[in-house]
């Protein structure tokens, strides 16, 4: 038996054990010290009424015979997929439900896609959120990086890389927060379906857009459906990170060598995967009631208020920095030339506030700083009073 060789050529990932460890050593040698935490890209609000309301009748429904269920569809109940599409509809974008899958979250579906792909090459945004470098190196897959940087606001454009057919675009952007224009995305359509390529649109942040000149799915975009895949997820939407729903759209036209993709998407789906819980799929699509947008709103709102008063902070002391205004992350550069763990021990040791160094989401990353959002309001106000002091002393 041999073993999947790949797998000794990805990175460790040393991250988030290596900020643990630093905390921890750190509040062991001043356990007075009140350390806060605006490192993690998890969120902190519970998840709402509505939800919990669909979750708790549906557990009853479960608990009796007569509307008990067991094996669902792979990809999803109609009444949830009904709900996504009118979802779509309500920004433009007519779908159909098959072109919707309904998964256990937008990580997994972003790994698993590379099952219905040919080798080929990748071409992956320098920083980003990490599991596209790793999922492609995994597979064995060629990767072509592209060049985000202070000059492209961290948008890096066809022009930023060295080509490739499976393109990757996350917007807003983990970790620097971005958010591509409606013109940018639409040079990334055209680009693609020139070059026979297919873009994997990692949209997980979409509800924090809130300037509604920019586009908070790729299907808006016109041509889209040739050449894309979204992948969508409920965690930062509306809390689930450890509920676990997301959903993937694979358009009817999106066509590979005169095959559909999305009759590929299916049969990998219903072969690998057996669909997400019906208690969990109740409480996602209350989401989309009246009632469930207005209280997700809120939680978005609360957050993208916490960013607001991180990026005021930021401007304040006159750091350069992207995010935050549609996004819950905000990309500072650290100050005075520090490397990104420099910054990180130095915001450690000097006022106890953990963000996380750039460097880790990729090498473009080094000498920037990812502050989340998602912390309490309190602990928010308070870090960004002590960096205030730090820096105007
Ligand atoms: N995509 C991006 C850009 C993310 O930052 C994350 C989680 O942090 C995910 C996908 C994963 O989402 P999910 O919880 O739906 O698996």
């Amino acid at each position: 038996m041999q073993i999947n060789k790949n797998f000794l050529e990805l990175e460790e990932s040393y991250l988030f054990s290596t900020i643990a460890k630093k905390v921890n050593e750190f509040q062991a040698a001043n356990p007075e010290a009140k350390v806060i935490r605006l490192g993690i890209g998890d969120v902190t609000l519970p998840l709402t009424k509505t939800v919990v309301d669909a979750m708790q009748s549906a557990v009853a429904e479960m608990a009796d015979p007569a509307t008990f269920r067991g094996y669902g569809p792979e990809q999803g109940y109609d009444f949830l997929r009904l709900s996504l599409q009118e979802y779509y509809k309500s920004k433009g974008v007519e779908l159909e439900a098959d072109e919707i899958f309904v998964s256990d979250g937008a990580k997994s579906d972003l790994g698993n896609i590379l099952d219905i792909f040919a080798d080929g090459t990748a071409l992956i945004p320098n920083p980003v959120y990490p599991t596209y470098l790793d999922t492609n190196t995994m597979e064995g897959r060629k990767i072509n990086l592209l060049d985000g940087n202070e000059k492209n606001s961290f948008l890096p454009m066809p022009e930023d890389g060295n080509g490739g057919d499976l393109i990757y675009l996350c917007s807003p952007n983990n970790p620097t927060g971005a958010t591509y224009t409606r013109e940018q995305l639409k040079a990334w359509v055209d680009y693609a379906n020139a070059n026979n390529a297919v873009i994997l649109f990692d949209s997980a942040y979409e509800f924090f857009v809130k300037d509604k000149s920019l586009p908070t799915s790729i299907f808006e975009i016109e041509g889209a459906k040739t050449c894309a895949i979204e992948f969508c997820s409920f965690s930062k939407t509306a809390g689930f990170t450890g509920t676990r729903c997301g959903y993937t759209v694979v358009p009817h036209d999106l066509v590979c060598e005169g095959t559909k993709l999305n009759k590929l998407w299916l049969r990998r789906q219903t072969t690998k995967f057996n669909g997400v819980p019906y208690i969990i799929q109740k409480g996602a699509a209350a989401v989309f009631t009246e009632q469930g947008k207005k209280e997700i709103e809120e939680n978005v709102n609360y957050y993208l208020e916490n960013a607001k008063i991180i990026r005021e902070t930021c401007e304040k002391l006159g750091f350069w920095f992207v995010g935050g205004d549609n996004s819950p992350y905000i990309w500072i550069k650290c100050p005075d030339g520090l490397d990104s763990w420099e910054f990180f021990d130095k915001l450690l040791n000097e006022i106890y506030v953990v963000g996380t160094p750039g460097v880790g989401f990729g090498t473009n990353g080094q000498g920037f700083f990812r502050i989340s959002a998602f912390g309490m309001r309190e602990n928010v106000i308070e870090a960004m009073d002590r960096l205030e002091k730090l820096y105007t002393k």
